[in-house]
């Protein structure tokens, strides 16, 4: 099925011309800087001295270094990366782009993360739900397809998913992507803690795919709040025409910069975490008060329990957060349960064994 970006870019946004800030018309590092109204003898604070941060200067709006760095490790150039604050921004810019608001729709796979819908009613778009099969929270491809009409502009898969943990066939998201006019946005979240690959080399083969990823997860970033977005050029000038001049600030930017220096680090970690994921599955499956564990790829595990309330309450109250997801749909009865520490995961475990039911 030929793919038309142009087909489905909303025509404001074809017309727009979009901001020109100080430091995209004069790009050097050395000079006297008139341009940008900012205060010229520096911050008044010292908290980041000997960092070379000039935090009384805008930072750069394209992110140049960072793309190229996080680039280098995702194998792509950095006109294939747009950089938000936190994929969020992504999901809401791609709504912004690409749907009319109180005319065009989108798909989505309940259960799922819940911000593609509360972004599509932000921007007052239509939400097409197509359930995943109640079974092992596949996509419901026939459905899908059957599902798509003109005003569909854009299907957000999660993959692995966001309450459930799984990963969804490669299959199903192919037929997709070769049966729809519109994005079809893979959010890979979690993809470091999954035993399959990210379907980046996939942007190659198809134009109107979209992957989403985060530093907030495996990369231990979340209070800096950096996500992006890879997809091919064409799509990516549509979101850096869209977002604010300086989305990154300076510190985030600076922060992931010197983060990203440390692969192994954070490779690490994911080893750890993915032990003690299926480690605590195991346990969990031991309890009595839990009647499935749900298989996993990400870094949290999705349980069915006999209470969900009564059970999340006497955690909360012994200290122990987690997330309860008895109120949707397809998880009545399930909590989701992140990874934490081995020493944590003994709390839980402990905590949960004492539960009198
Ligand atoms: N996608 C999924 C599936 C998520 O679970 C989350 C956060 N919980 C996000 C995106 C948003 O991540 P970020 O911190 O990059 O905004």
């Amino acid at each position: 099925m030929q793919f038309d970006l142009n087909n489905i870019l909303r025509d404001n946004i074809k017309s727009l011309s979009p901001y020109s800030s100080a430091r995209d018309e004069y790009k050097g590092k050395e000079g006297v800087f008139l341009d940008a109204n900012e205060n010229p003898f520096g911050a008044p604070t010292s908290f980041f001295e000997g960092n070379e941060l000039n935090l009384n200067r805008y930072p750069d709006p394209m992110q140049l270094s960072l793309k190229d760095k996080l680039g280098k490790i995702k194998g792509l150039p950095t006109e294939n990366i747009f950089l938000g604050n936190g994929s969020d921004e992504a999901i809401d810019i791609l709504f912004r782009a690409f749907c009319e608001p109180g005319k065009d729709k989108v798909i989505i796979c309940p259960p799922t993360y819940g911000m593609y819908e509360v972004s599509a009613n932000i921007n007052d778009v239509g939400i097409v739900k197509v359930h995943l099969t109640k079974e092992d929270f596949q996509l419901d491809i026939e459905n899908i397809l059957l599902a798509i009409n003109e005003t569909t502009k854009l299907i957000f898969i999660c993959c692995p998913n966001n309450p459930t943990g799984n990963g969804v066939k490669w299959d199903s998201i192919k037929k997709i992507l070769e049966n729809f006019k519109g994005l079809v946005v893979i959010d890979e979240a979690y993809i470091n803690f999954a035993r399959y690959m990210s379907l980046i080399p996939e942007l190659l083969n198809y134009p109107n795919l979209v992957i989403l990823q985060t530093l907030s997860k495996a990369w231990g970033l979340a209070g800096i709040r950096i996500g992006a977005a890879f997809a091919s050029q064409q799509i990516i000038d549509v979101f850096n025409k869209i977002k604010p001049p300086y989305n990154i600030n300076a510190v985030s930017q600076k922060i992931a910069l010197d983060a990203l220096d440390n692969l192994d680090q954070v490779n690490n970690w994911i080893k750890e975490i993915v032990f003690e994921r299926n480690r605590l599955s195991l346990e969990l499956a031991k309890l009595n008060i839990i009647t499935k564990v749900y298989p996993s790829e990400a870094n949290f595990i999705l349980v069915k329990t006999i209470n969900a309330n009564s059970i999340y309450n006497y955690l909360a109250n012994n200290k122990i957060i987690i997330r309860n997801r008895s109120n949707v749909s397809l998880c009545e009865g399930c909590l989701r349960i992140t990874i934490g520490t081995k020493e944590e995961n003994e709390m839980l475990l402990k905590t949960l064994q004492n539960y009198k039911a």
